[in-house]
């Protein structure tokens, strides 16, 4: 017999609740996505969302990449391709990854559906339910959300301006085994945090990798901006030193654009052929056609001076933020990134940035709380900005509304 009436103790109405795995009953909207609708209002300065700057893309040469793709190589765009993701493509891959001092076979990568959908298939191969994450605290809101979908143990190590600090990781080590957990996985963003915009120390790369090899912890090293540095290029990248022990994840979201939705993973050979079964069951392939454009982008534009474009607007973005926060907010204590998008705002002790944020929308300002970046609740008293989207003097104008409700 069928019904449509709600099943017994379902307050929402929804007659199919009972029958939702207990993962997905532990999904809530996040706080960010409920601030991206104020945020987009066209009247509100949004220092929120980190959206890429598209604009600064010339329209002319994405166009011509597509239609040269549709015209040339139809056929294949529209059609499946391999799990592993089209090889010219990883090949082109390496290119790009040669300029943070990488070195791999085109084999040992994997083309995903951004990097997100990587940060997805690592966790899903490597962790159980209760395994325990080391996560930096804060970390990205997207990581932390994946983590807990697959009700992994976020364990969050202490950041400083220096990036992950070693001595608190080595502390959470220990006191983490102590409880019992098994620990499978660091993950961390090394270059210009998101949220933090710190940047690990070259120093510290070597120390955490030490650290985690001596532990048998495998590193999950995220990078979406370390092309996107202001003044000089960011020390090596940890798959740098280390082509055993770390996975590294790269994307096109913030290089080119997000839209594409392809980003791609470099991991040791044997992993590397589990996560292309993980894609293959969730996703057949990656798109064919965003491969096969931006393959083409790569092959005819000069892509790397497209970077440099993005780099010079960011950098001036950010200038405006932090010389925004001197002249309004000299009180409160915030990072200087060298590059990305993020800086990352420390209010007194006792400030809520939850709580303000109300007026900050009536204000007509954004932010993200800095709750949203942390898995145990903590960061109250923090907010990020993000400068990618908004023009120099918006971020200005931002940042001073911004101080009509901070207390001083
Ligand atoms: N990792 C980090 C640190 C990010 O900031 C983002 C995007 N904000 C992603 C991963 C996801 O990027 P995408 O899926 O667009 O490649």
């Amino acid at each position: 017999m069928s019904t449509n009436l709600p099943i017994a103790g379902d307050q929402s109405g929804d007659h199919w609740s009972a029958h939702y795995s207990i993962r997905a009953a532990g999904w809530t909207v996040s706080d960010v996505r409920a601030l991206f609708a104020v945020a987009s209002r066209p009247d509100v300065v949004s220092l929120a969302g980190g959206m890429p700057f598209v604009s600064a893309l010339p329209q002319d040469v994405v166009q011509d990449a597509v239609s040269r793709v549709l015209r040339e190589q139809g056929a294949a765009a529209l059609q499946y391709s391999s799990g592993q993701g089209v090889l010219k493509l990883r090949e082109q891959i390496l290119e790009v990854m040669e300029l943070e001092g990488i070195q791999a076979p085109a084999d040992n990568v994997m083309v995903t559906t951004g990097s997100q959908h990587a940060l997805d298939l690592v966790t899903e191969l490597l962790i159980d339910p209760g395994d325990a994450i080391l996560v930096e605290a804060p970390s990205y809101v997207g990581a932390i959300g994946v983590f807990r979908s697959h009700r992994a143990s976020v364990v969050h190590v202490d950041v400083d301006d220096d990036g992950l600090d070693p001595g608190d990781l080595r502390a959470k080590i220990q006191a983490t085994r102590a409880a019992g957990h098994r620990i499978k996985f660091l993950y961390t963003i090394p270059n210009f945090q998101n949220p933090a915009g710190v940047t690990l120390s070259p120093a510290r790369r070597s120390e955490v990798l030490e650290i985690c090899r001596a532990n048998d912890i495998l590193v999950l090293e995220d990078n979406p901006y370390g092309l996107l540095y202001f003044d000089r290029p960011p020390p090596a990248s940890l798959r740098s030193l280390d082509d055993s022990g770390v996975i590294y994840l790269g994307t096109f979201s913030k290089t080119l654009a997000p839209g594409f939705r392809v980003g791609w993973v470099l991991a040791p050979r044997a992993i590397r052929e589990r996560l292309v079964l993980a894609n293959e069951a969730s996703i057949l392939c990656p798109s064919s056609f965003s491969q096969l454009v931006i393959s083409e982008y790569l092959a005819s534009a000069d892509w790397k001076a497209q970077i440099n474009t993005f780099r010079g607007i960011y950098r001036e973005r950010k200038l405006a933020t932090v010389n925004a926060l001197a002249e309004y907010l000299p009180n409160l204590r915030w990072t200087d990134p060298n590059g990305g998008f993020y800086v990352w705002v420390t209010l007194p002790e006792g400030l809520d940035t939850k709580a303000l944020l109300p007026s900050a929308l009536e204000a007509k300002v954004a932010y993200t709380p800095g709750t949203a970046f942390f898995a145990d609740g903590d960061g109250h008293s923090n907010l990020r900005l993000s400068f990618c989207y908004p023009p120099a003097e918006e971020i200005r104008e931002g940042v001073r509304r911004l101080s009509t409700v901070i207390p001083a």
